[in-house]
């Protein structure tokens, strides 16, 4: 077998394709290699998330709300944001354009077509055994999601949707809306997305917030009822995206090494409370390629405060206890917080002080009777070490 490579990546999704650009941005010089299963990428999903001002992604940005809207069948609430503004990043130019800066680095080779399987500690590296063939690395970040029976939660976040066209002008795209016509009951939380283009085409998902894990194409007659009711006119659908995401992922298997490090979604980086994880990935990416590009030792980055994750597994818990009150305490928290704030609080990492805004919204009764119930632990990531 040749030379291990001094780094091999499992999975070129966000966070594997995030990691090799900020590899590339800090001079990574040594040999590495990316295992992807996928032959063809297509646009399977699209990436939101609050920002400011310019930032390293910008140019792949190809929509930004400054106004976006809640709504339960009584209320709307609006949000303007000042310094924040919603952002979307379509995957299928995130991945080309992470793809071509992969491919002019002769250091950092990119295996599509070949699927990852067992990992095993050896003196010196790491053995992966993959469809093509064994791979030594002396050291891992493992991206592949979770095994179906390591990837538990305390709520799930299903939805199924599509890009529409509409023949009459439906849509008014400046402004998003995040959580319209919610509503809960004992099965939990339900809402609609809408992330309009143009006043004829938009993102529409039909969302939940459910405890129990299912196939996100149940929602699919559910999301094409809704379409009918909502929008009276003919609508064409472009291109479907579903998804089901860990709201409070609990704790996965031991790592096989300590050469090995989780990374992504596999190690608990969606916000609990929110899902988001976009942002958080790119942060865990560019401090992860400085450590590696400086030889440093790779350290554990839990993902989120302890204070964060303290106060979304209260959230999830008190969600779960009481599913049919979920749509007023969404819409309380939104009618609380400015713009920014709300931002910050979906998909940032909260300041006490937001919390104490958030907290000071909300009934008190089901939160301490949710905190004396005890709560399940939300994965803290810190079994990511890797030397
Ligand atoms: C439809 C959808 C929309 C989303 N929208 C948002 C959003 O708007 N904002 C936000 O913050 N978050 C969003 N998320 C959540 C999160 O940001 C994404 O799931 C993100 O893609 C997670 O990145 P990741 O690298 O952990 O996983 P992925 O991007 O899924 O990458 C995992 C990679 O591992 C590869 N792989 C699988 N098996 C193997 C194997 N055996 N060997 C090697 N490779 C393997 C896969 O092919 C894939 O490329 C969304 C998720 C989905 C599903």
């Amino acid at each position: 077998m040749s030379d291990p490579y001094d780094l091999a990546i499992l999975g070129a999704g966000c966070a594997g394709l995030s990691l090799a650009r900020e590899l590339i941005r800090h001079g990574y010089s040594k040999r590495a290699v990316i295992v992807e299963p996928r032959e063809v990428y297509t646009h399977d999903r699209t990436w939101c998330f609050w920002a400011s001002g310019q930032h390293e992604l910008s140019d792949l940005v190809s929509k930004r709300w400054s106004h976006w809207q809640l709504s339960t069948l009584r209320q709307t609430v609006d949000h303007r944001g000042s310094g924040f503004s919603y952002q979307q990043i379509r995957s299928d130019d995130f991945y080309q354009a992470h793809l071509a800066k992969v491919a002019r680095r002769s250091n950092i080779k990119l295996r599509q077509g070949v699927t990852a399987g067992q990992i095993s500690d050896q003196d010196d590296h790491v053995l992966i055994e993959t469809t093509a063939g064994a791979i030594s690395a002396r050291r891992v970040i493992d991206t592949r999601p979770r095994s179906p029976q390591h990837d538990q939660a305390t709520l799930w976040q299903i939805f199924s949707g599509a890009e529409v066209e509409t023949d009459e002008a439906c849509f008014d795209p400046s402004v998003a809306g995040l959580m319209q016509q919610m509503t809960s009951d004992e099965s939990g939380l339900k809402f609609t997305y809408i992330l309009p283009m143009t006043a004829h085409a938009a993102l529409i998902q039909t969302t939940r917030f459910a405890l129990r894990k299912t196939a996100p194409e149940t929602l699919d007659r559910e999301f094409e009822r809704d379409l009918r009711t909502s929008f009276k006119t003919k609508t064409k659908i472009r291109r479907r995206e579903r998804g089901c995401l860990p709201m409070g992922q609990t704790r996965q298997n031991p790592l096989p090494s300590d050469r090995v490090l989780r990374a992504g979604q596999a190690a608990g980086v969606l916000r609990a409370s929110s899902g988001y994880g976009f942002l958080r990935i790119q942060a865990w990416a560019e401090s992860t390629a400085e450590e590696l590009a400086s030889g440093q030792r790779l350290l554990a980055k839990p993902y989120g405060s302890p204070l964060e994750r303290k106060m979304d597994a209260i959230f999830l818990a008190a969600m779960t206890r009481s599913p049919h009150a979920a749509a007023d305490w969404f819409a309380r928290i939104a009618d609380q917080l400015s713009g920014d704030e709300f931002g910050r609080f979906m998909s940032q990492s909260p300041s006490l002080h937001l919390w104490l805004k958030v907290v000071s919204s909300l009934p008190k009764a089901p939160f301490v009777r949710a905190l004396l119930a005890g709560m399940p632990e939300i994965d803290r990531a810190d079994h990511q070490v890797a030397t």
